[in-house]
């Protein structure tokens, strides 16, 4: 009798509960999936984007980073390949890492129109050739925003195919002439980098939603350069388990974005409601190693605000 997906994900929660890890890697590993534990710790690693940290230079923002105990920073893609010099320099003598970079490319992939689609593909591994040289985890993609495709908008089945070249299970084995991502994401792993798909909440996009979306597209297209990241303001939208998605999200994960959960402030700005202990349980039952990264505004001081959402996370870490 085969254990479904979801069962056997349900049993390698209760046995982490338990301690269990071996049994439910070998029930895994039996299935043909990789372990869902892997015998590493998850390190709890934080990052911000440039405009959440304080600092009114670039300078100023990393001796911040310095002081607050953040080892990554993460940009932004658009012009990506000017600031190479500039990041690499900023950085030298630092115990701080770029982390993603976010987004910045030109049009969009899920797009009837080729032109766009050849726009947005040619500014993307512009964008992916700099992460690489910059030692980034990855570039965040988002495959469609709301609105971008007015004019005879694709179907989810047409979308799909488009990205990974199939959109039924069945046609799995057939060629995957024109997928995007494969090409993409050989393009980034020969950079040593990644694409990194975001799932969006609903007022954001319709195509991608939630992390066990993305890591589904990301197992079809089966490419080392084809990967995904959560942001814990969209899961709060469209996740019923933060620590589910993560889990479904597994190995595929290389990126957290954080911020408040009620308004996409700083964390702890929302009070009790910034609560991310399931989600960072999530993140350690998978051996997380990347970075957990700012992403939001801020109501008051970030000169107070950051180092304080800094110790919330790393209490709430040590709590999980
Ligand atoms: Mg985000």
């Amino acid at each position: 009798m085969s254990v479904s997906r979801r069962e056997m994900l349900a049993a390698a929660a209760a046995a982490a509960g338990a301690g269990v890890v071996g049994t439910s890697n070998s029930v895994r590993a039996a299935e043909g999936y990789a372990p869902l534990m892997p015998p590493r710790e998850a390190k709890l690693r934080l990052s911000s984007q440039e405009g959440p940290m304080a600092g009114d230079s670039l300078a100023a923002k990393l001796d911040n980073c310095e002081r607050w105990g953040f080892e990554g920073f993460e940009v932004g893609g658009r012009g990506l390949a000017d600031r190479v010099k500039e990041l690499q320099n900023a950085l030298k003598g630092r115990p701080i890492k770029i982390s993603a970079i976010c987004a910045g490319f030109e049009g969009w992939l899920i797009a009837d129109k080729k032109e766009i689609r050849d726009k947005c593909m040619a500014s993307l591994k512009s964008i992916l050739s700099a992460a690489g040289e910059l030692g980034s985890t990855g570039v965040i993609i988002v495959p469609s925003f709301n609105g971008q495709d007015k004019q005879g908008s694709l179907s989810h089945q047409e979308a799909r195919r488009l990205l990974t070249g199939f959109a039924r299970w069945d046609e799995k084995d057939r060629k995957r002439e024109g997928a995007l991502l494969a090409e993409l994401g050989d393009h980034a792993a020969k950079a040593g980098t990644r694409i990194l798909l975001e799932p969006l909440n609903r007022q954001e996009c319709y195509f991608l939603r939630t992390l066990a979306d993305a890591a589904s597209i990301c197992r079809d297209v089966e490419n080392p350069g084809v990967a995904l990241m959560g942001d814990f303001w969209h899961m709060t939208w469209e996740e019923t388990s933060d620590l589910g998605a993560f889990l479904t999200a597994g190995d595929y994960l290389h990126h957290v974005h954080m911020a408040s959960r009620r308004g996409r402030k700083m964390p702890g700005e929302d009070g009790e409601t910034d609560n991310y202990v399931q989600g960072f349980k999530g993140l350690k039952m998978i051996g997380y190693q990347d970075f957990v990264s700012l992403e939001c505004g801020c109501k008051g001081d970030r000169e107070t605000a950051v180092p304080f959402a800094a110790e919330l996370l790393r209490k709430q870490w040590a709590e999980a």
